[in-house]
């Protein structure tokens, strides 16, 4: 009699607890579907929304097309094209959050009047497409080294620089030659902001863009001035006719003396195609040779500088908040 009891109660669990309990389960799991606060926060574990600056309008400067891209997609093709891949992950990732602060400062201050940015490095900042991108690399390391510039744009994403709650004018360049420079030195009064000072930076010179010379002879010389100054004489057995005649607070070349006329530093770098304003004056076996430091005009973030922080074990924040003087990293979404 007990072991109907026993078949009586398996057949009941078999046929009308378990289906039952199953039911209920499947009822249940249903429900977060369909609740909307979940599905949100699913989201945005996966993919961040950028509320304002989802995509950006890029300008090709040399065809004039204005395309639509997602900001982390443009900011790739950007971090990719300013900075050497095979730099530590710490420094990409900070040229990541300067690249994405410059963008969101062009877009605000509408320096385009139907873009936000554009390609050209001399006005906005690089950019290279994936195609051109992989066609300068070596083929074996195409796809490992895209996938670390996409973990540097995805690792800070939404992660810009502001200054008093606003995005700061991230200047960068390539190599300070151990300290960076003011703005008002290189694009004259009125540029000054208070995050962008004179900072220093160790280990600089182990980079190749950190030491360059270009020499010229005596009538070449007086060619490239004639060019913007015709009536330029230089008495070259004169040291006083060729030389510097000051420094800015940084020690790059503020005035140079040549003949009849003074010239700015950035304009003497310019006129010569020099890499900074850093630079010596030597003469030398009947020629003039520049000896230059650095790559750039030395504004805001050294490219080579971050690298050498990274390599000291500095992480992302700490290499912007040395270039960047009484920065915060903030959400972009919080602007
Ligand atoms: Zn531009």
């Amino acid at each position: 009699m007990k072991k109907v009891f026993i078949y009586f109660f398996v057949f009941l669990l078999v046929f009308f607890l378990l289906p039952a309990l199953l039911t209920k389960k499947n009822v249940e799991a249903k429900v977060p579907e369909n609740n909307v606060e979940d599905s949100i926060e699913q989201v945005s574990d996966n993919e961040y929304d950028y509320k304002n600056y989802g995509t950006i309008k890029l300008l090709h400067s040399d065809t004039g097309e204005v395309e639509e891209v997602p900001l982390d997609t443009y900011l790739c093709n950007v971090v990719s094209a300013e900075m050497p891949v095979d730099f530590e992950l710490e420094a990409l990732k900070a040229q990541a959050v300067v690249a994405r602060t410059y963008t969101i400062y062009k877009i605000q201050n509408k320096k385009h009047d139907n873009a936000g940015i554009c390609d050209d490095s001399s006005c906005c900042q690089a950019w290279l497409s994936k195609e051109e991108r992989f066609a300068r690399w070596d083929e074996e390391k195409r796809e490992s080294n895209w996938a670390k510039i996409e973990q540097c744009v995805n690792e800070t994403k939404g992660k810009i620089i502001t200054y008093n709650g606003t995005p700061i004018n991230a200047f960068f360049h390539s190599n300070s030659g151990g300290t960076t420079e003011l703005p008002v030195n290189v694009w004259g009064g009125g540029t000054n902001l208070p995050y962008l000072q004179v900072i220093e930076t160790a280990g600089e010179e182990g980079y190749s863009q950190y030491q360059s010379e270009a020499i010229f002879t005596q009538d070449e010389l007086i060619e490239k001035l004639k060019s913007k100054y015709e009536d330029i004489t230089i008495d070259f057995n004169n040291n006083d006719d060729l030389k510097i005649l000051d420094y800015t607070d940084s020690g790059r070349v503020k005035t140079v003396k040549f003949g009849n006329h003074e010239l700015s530093g950035t304009e003497t770098r310019s006129l010569f195609d020099l890499r900074s304003t850093n630079f010596e004056i030597i003469k030398e076996d009947g020629n003039v040779k520049f000896s230059v430091k650095g790559y750039g005009h030395g504004v805001g973030m050294s490219q080579t500088g971050a690298n050498s922080l990274a390599k000291e074990g500095k992480n992302y924040e700490d290499i912007i908040k040395h270039f960047y003087v009484g920065v915060e990293i903030s959400d972009v979404n919080s602007l």
